[in-house]
């Protein structure tokens, strides 16, 4: 294998060359005509998964095992700002939004490629939101880091992919361990295949450590993020809508926090926007606008609280039993004197009591007033 990776250069010039037109005077991404297929196109969907194949089973490994394809474009053809190449595990991930995978990533500016021990950022951005997300992303890339062995010569976290979308620098931050190769470099097919191979390992090796699913290794989320996650969730609600009836309590957090419940971000979104982004005490009620969604900042609150949860055979994290509240109500529901939080309280249990029972959820005004005389603990 004296042969030198000359796909990657070709990539780097055509795709430079090729990604942007011009229409009506504004640049835009290019979008492929009907029947029309790019060199860059070939050798991102055909040539390279074929070679990363080659290699794959040349190295002893079942190839069957894995799924290798590439991605030049998006729906309608337009092309992608980073192109890909990605070698998924088919037991761990079944397409490039899931799971984690290694994936050979051209930045956006065609100055660099990294064949990289990577994450699918949607389920992040489903889960918690671009901004969130992203954090959530490269907390889950560090935890990754800290159970590997990897080399002094390969770059343990963040890239730079001069993105300026959100799954771009989704990749950016989910990155877990990579392999840079720059513009001009000469790369030989052998140091290729060495390199994609000592990347494999370190994904075997992350599987048997931390099991299929990464997300399951974090810890619940702090307050702040659960929050600013609630109110860009919905602003972007997805119209898919909950099924009727009680819904089965939530998963409990995995890690140290044992015991704890995890609480869905997006249950608090429909309650945010069903509320119309105003305090459910008294919508007069002052608050600011977030920097992030460019509507009013309300928090979300469990006004039956999550540490009640065990008391329930019925989920606690619906909608229907969150409300929403200016900063300071919120608060208040947490530590003011209960004289002083009682008459708010009532209010929202008469105005939340037939909603509650839709879902079986059942409780009397004074045990919710006993739970309240002691320590509320989380939103
Ligand atoms: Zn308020
Ligand atoms: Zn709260």
């Amino acid at each position: 294998m004296g042969e030198t990776m000359l796909e990657l250069d070709k990539v780097f010039e055509d795709y430079l060359l090729n990604s942007e037109e011009e229409i009506g005077g504004v640049k835009a991404r290019r979008r492929l005509r009907p029947g029309e297929a790019l060199a860059v196109d070939n050798i991102i969907t055909k040539d390279l998964p074929q070679l990363i194949r080659q290699l794959v089973s040349g190295s002893g490994r079942d190839v069957t095992k894995y799924r290798v394809y590439g991605s030049v474009g998006q729906l309608n053809r337009t092309l992608s700002y980073i192109p890909w190449v990605a070698v998924l595990r088919r037991d761990i991930t079944k397409s490039t939004e899931r799971g984690y995978y290694v994936v050979l990533l051209f930045s956006q500016d065609m100055q660099n490629c990294f064949l990289s021990l990577n994450q699918g950022f949607t389920q992040f951005r489903e889960a918690f939101g671009d901004k969130v997300g992203n954090r959530k992303v490269s907390q889950v890339a560090g935890l990754a880091i800290q159970n590997l062995s990897i080399a002094p010569d390969l770059i343990a976290g963040p890239l730079d992919l001069s993105a300026t979308r959100e799954l771009g620098k989704g990749y950016e931050s989910g990155a877990i361990v990579s392999r840079r190769y720059g513009v001009g470099d000469v790369i030989s097919e052998a140091q290729f295949r060495d390199d994609l191979i000592q990347l494999l390992d370190l994904y075997d090796e992350l599987v048997v450590k931390l099991g299929p699913n990464l997300l399951d290794h974090l810890e619940s989320m702090s307050s702040d993020d659960y929050q600013e996650a609630a109110n860009e969730i919905a602003t972007v609600l997805p119209s898919k809508s909950l099924p009727t009836g009680s819904l089965p309590p939530p998963p409990k957090v995995a890690g140290r926090e044992t015991g704890k419940y995890k609480r869905d971000p997006e249950m608090a979104a429909i309650a945010i926007q069903a509320a119309g982004h105003q305090c459910e005490v008294e919508p007069i009620h002052a608050t600011f606008t977030s920097r992030k969604t460019k509507k009013p900042f309300v928090e979300a609150h469990h006004l039956i609280p999550m540490q009640c949860q065990n008391d329930f055979k019925v989920s606690l994290d619906v909608p229907e039993n969150i409300v929403a509240l200016c900063p300071g109500c919120h608060r208040k529901f947490h530590h003011a004197r209960f004289g002083e939080l009682k008459p708010s309280l009532g209010k929202l249990f008469s105005t939340r009591s037939a909603a509650l029972k839709s879902r079986s959820i059942n409780i009397e005004l004074e045990k919710l007033h006993k739970v309240y005389k002691s320590d509320v603990e989380e939103d």
